[in-house]
């Protein structure tokens, strides 16, 4: 039994009050039970949705500093002039920077292994447009 079946124990009540009294205590805690529910949802929910207000805050300031060329990202620095230093475009890689190797024609990721046909010439030319175009 419950909390208000113990207040009524010893009171004079009929049979059919102390019934209708124990459905709707059965009913309170019920609810109570689904409120509880309710509230844990709410707050795995809530710190679901602060975590991709996160990530988008961090992707967004990510975009507002990179530009894509050539399947690289160029990096924007403070002065407004673009780095020459390539960065991954793979997301998971989070702007890890990308080697030019010359003797083999190509950018590469060494986090993810992306590789991209350019030489650091053509690198240190589309910095310098981007720079020029700001
Ligand atoms: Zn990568």
């Amino acid at each position: 039994m419950g909390f208000i079946t113990d207040i009524l124990k010893d009171l004079p009540v009929s049979a059919v009050m102390r019934e209708k009294i124990l459905k709707l205590e059965t009913d309170i805690l019920k609810v109570k039970k689904e409120k509880a529910e309710l509230e844990e949802q709410f707050a795995e929910l809530k710190e679901k949705y602060l975590q991709t207000v996160r990530e988008f805050e961090e992707y967004r300031a990510s975009h507002e500093q990179f530009v894509e060329v050539k399947g690289m990202k160029f990096k924007r620095l403070d002065s407004g002039a673009y780095s020459e230093i390539p960065y991954c475009i793979n997301f998971r890689c989070h702007n890890s920077p990308m080697s030019i190797i010359d003797d083999f024609g190509y950018a590469l990721c060494s986090q993810c292994g992306y590789k991209v046909k350019i030489s650091s010439e053509e690198v240190r030319h589309i910095a310098e447009t981007l720079s020029i175009e700001k």
